[in-house]
């Protein structure tokens, strides 16, 4: 499909009176299009793989709404059980069966994962979760990895990746120092600056926090021994450890990252597929820390919201239909095709060092002006962003949609097939030549 004719004139419309009323113009910083340029497409409906925006151009998605859509959009299962729920109730505020169901799937998919507490959104989850290590610990302060993102909670918004790297923004106004100052940053794969913060600070390290595949930053995968080696350290200083597998979770594999890189956190945060595209996430862990969450113990959380009906039925339909489907399995003989069609069509720009590609079961990434795969944020960022801007347009011109910033990673679905692959790597190719 060439759609270099792409019509973006209700887009634009809608873009402009949007700016008066939302910052930016929009409800999420990096939907603004700040890092590529140009005008945000504004959508109308989403059908399978298929994106339609209000002036009627269609696009194949590679966003997934950054993550919850690994069915595609409108997946008939959890259409219907959301319709049915909905016709019961929207919300409670009082326990409901349906929790429970999810909760019980979820722990059925992870292992170790003893006790949980659903909230509304991943920035809730990761931020209960620091609440609830630093009352199970008594300590104070927390180590988390530079271009990791775990929401927007004060104390985590210390070089963030995406949203902020995106921004040119390392932390954000309005964060007192106060705020950060039990917050300690070091680069991920960096072992001996973890050792360094744990030979000045281990007594004091109520939790280190890590997503277990790095895909804030572009995708950025773990060095063999990382995990295992947060693992060994934490435990040796009584710290906990936190995966936040907010976008891990339910996707690289079933059992998550303690499935596919052998290591068990403490503690986990989940988002994104919980909810099945509605707002649920939720964080848990082992029994003995969970228990210090109020009503239990003495760590407060709460929510209004919190294991709505609607988002529960539509993240337990997301989890049934993929095992029903085997949604991984088939997702990664999809990658398997990619990495051939990249090595096949991609091979003189690769090898010229123009760009590199990562694959991690369904998220990939295409960095461009490097010659290797980064291992940690520096290297992330510097990477040519320009290149990448242009590239991203001409993916919009072609019909293809993904996050609209180089700081974040591509999604495959359950319904991409080989020609949806093809296009989106010729596009990479034709740039590039
Ligand atoms: C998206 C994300 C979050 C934040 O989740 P929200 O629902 O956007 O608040 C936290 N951690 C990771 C790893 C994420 O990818």
């Amino acid at each position: 499909m060439n759609q270099k004719t792409r019509k973006t004139s209700h887009s634009a419309a809608i873009m402009d009176a949007s700016r008066r009323v939302f910052p930016g113009g929009v409800n999420s910083p990096v939907r603004s299009f700040a890092s590529v340029g140009g005008t945000p497409v504004v959508f109308e409906k989403g059908q399978g793989k298929t994106l339609t925006d209000v002036d009627g151009n269609s696009y194949i998605d590679f966003c997934a709404s950054w993550g919850p859509l690994i069915l595609g959009y409108g997946n008939p299962a959890v259409v219907r059980a959301v319709k049915a729920q909905a016709e019961k109730a929207m919300t409670f505020g009082a326990p409901s069966a349906g929790e429970l169901v999810l909760a019980e799937k979820v722990m059925e998919w992870i292992p170790g994962l003893q006790m949980l507490r659903f909230v509304s959104s991943g920035t809730e989850a990761a931020m209960s979760a620091i609440r609830v290590a630093r009352a199970a610990t008594g300590r104070s302060k927390i180590l988390k990895f530079i271009g990791c993102y775990h929401g927007h909670a004060d104390c985590l918004l210390v070089d963030a990746g995406s949203g902020l790297a995106t921004l040119g923004n390392p932390s954000s106004a309005g964060v007192t120092a106060g705020a950060v100052a039990d917050t300690l940053t070091v680069h991920y794969n960096d072992r001996s600056a973890v050792e360094n913060a744990f030979a000045q600070h281990g007594a004091d390290i109520a939790l280190v926090a890590v997503e277990p595949l790095a895909a804030n930053m572009g995708l950025v995968l773990p060095q063999d021994d990382f995990l295992p080696f947060l693992r060994r350290i934490t435990q040796k200083n009584g710290s906990l450890l936190l995966f936040d597998e907010v976008m891990t979770g339910f996707r690289i594999a079933r059992g998550g990252a303690a499935e596919r890189y052998g290591v068990q956190p403490d503690l986990w945060a989940f988002g994104k597929i919980i909810g099945g595209g509605l707002p649920a996430a939720a964080y848990g862990g082992k029994r003995e820390v969970m228990e210090c969450v109020a009503p239990l113990g003495k760590a407060y959380q709460a929510g209004t919201l919190s294991g709505n009906p609607v988002a529960m039925a539509a993240g337990l339909a997301t989890l049934e239909e993929m095992d029903r489907i085997h949604a991984l399995a088939h997702i990664e003989e999809t990658g398997c095709l990619l990495d051939e069609l990249v090595e096949r069509e991609l091979a003189a720009p690769v090898d010229a060092g123009l760009v590199t590609y990562v694959r991690e079961a369904s998220f990939f990434c295409f960095f461009f002006g490097q010659p290797k795969a980064p291992s940690d944020f520096s290297e992330v960022s510097r990477s040519d962003f320009a290149k990448f801007a242009k590239v991203y347009h001409a993916w919009l011109d072609a019909g293809i949609y993904m996050g609209p910033s180089g700081y974040e990673v591509g999604f495959l679905n359950v319904l991409h097939e080989r020609a949806d692959l093809e296009r989106l790597v010729g596009v990479v190719k034709a740039t590039l030549a």
